[in-house]
């Protein structure tokens, strides 16, 4: 198949400054594609790179768009190099809304109609903010039908944190699931400690609420460490930032991870590819937002419901961090 290819660089603000143990993020910048195939079938594809995260950077992929000729062909697609995994991504996803199995982009539709609020039938995770104001947040994200939290940790001191957790489990309520991330930011102690302090309480009848998982609690090179964690604690580990690409995930597997695997696919690669691995594996997985826009949502939506077991809310619960996502879309894909 041949496609005719466009594209447009984006940036947007969020609605309020995302912090995790990473650092402050106020802009989300990414890259729109249109590919339009011989029959006038339209697939959009969102390119949304995270290179902090273990994905190319921006200009790469942007790099990579600007020398690509006007039209290209599956070949083009299916050739994308390991090292650009947003960039597989997005042509491959946009190749898929193409081809209209997933009810959308039909004949010559120009219309948007992804812009419509998404019907997943799975559970969705609501991001809590850090610190105390998570204690505030809960509420308002209850009343919009979240029932599986995740607060970050690993931003304060470990003391402190401990508090508000310990006055967290006895505020929300007991049907809650609560994820906590530490993005890698605690130490082996620490992390023992997170993880001993949740077994205990459980274990003495004071944990009200389920805590789900605890979110890659040590660095990447210290991958042994949580190893040997997940084998010694109940309370379960799911790997995060270990996992960014589909390299990532394999090796982990192959070294004997078989805890949680939390999966970005808007990051992770080709989703063919990831479509094999998980069949084959059967792993237990998590999907999870890259603050993408409308487009890569919808594909990694698609991604989750295919693939999803356990029944695990997928970490998508991020629309009240951005406002008005909608109509600057809209027009940007009007333009292209
Ligand atoms: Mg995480």
């Amino acid at each position: 198949m041949r496609y005719q290819f466009k594209f447009r660089p984006y940036q947007r603000r969020f609605g309020r400054t995302l912090t995790t143990n990473h650092g402050n993020w106020d802009i989300r910048e990414g890259i729109i594609l249109r590919l339009t195939d011989e029959t006038l079938r339209v697939g959009w594809g969102e390119i949304a790179p995270i290179s902090w995260f273990g994905s190319e950077t921006l200009e790469q992929a942007l790099d990579f768009c600007r020398q690509l000729p006007e039209e290209i062909t599956d070949n083009t697609i299916f050739s994308i190099p390991d090292d650009l995994p947003t960039c597989q991504f997005g042509f491959e996803s946009a190749c898929e809304w193409g081809s209209g199995k997933w009810g959308v982009g039909s004949k010559g539709d120009k219309e948007n109609n992804f812009l419509t609020p998404n019907s997943s039938l799975l559970p969705y995770s609501g991001l809590l903010p850090a610190g105390e104001a998570a204690l505030n947040q809960w509420e308002t994200l209850w009343q919009q039908g979240y029932r599986t939290f995740k607060w970050k940790i690993g931003v304060d001191a470990i003391a402190h944190e401990l508090e508000i957790f310990e006055l967290m489990i006895h505020t929300l309520p007991a049907s809650t699931k609560l994820r906590l991330d530490a993005n890698g930011g605690l130490t082996y102690e620490e992390a023992n400690l997170w993880l001993w302090t949740c077994d205990n309480l459980k274990a003495n009848g004071e944990l009200p609420l389920e805590i789900e998982f605890i979110e890659q609690p040590l660095p990447i090179e210290q991958f042994q460490g949580m190893l040997e964690l997940s084998m010694s604690y109940e309370t379960a580990i799911a790997l995060d930032e270990s996992v960014a690409t589909l390299g990532q995930l394999a090796a982990c597997y192959q070294q004997g991870w078989r805890g949680i695997f939390v999966i970005k696919p808007g990051i992770v690669g080709s989703p063919s590819r990831l479509r094999k691995f998980c069949h084959q594996h059967e792993i237990d997985a998590v999907f999870s937002s890259v603050f993408e826009t409308a487009i890569a949502r919808l594909a990694a939506l698609q991604l989750a419901a295919e693939l999803s077991r356990n029944n695990r809310a997928v970490g998508f619960g991020i629309d009240h961090f951005f406002e008005q996502e909608e109509t600057w879309l809209q027009s940007l894909c009007k333009e292209l």
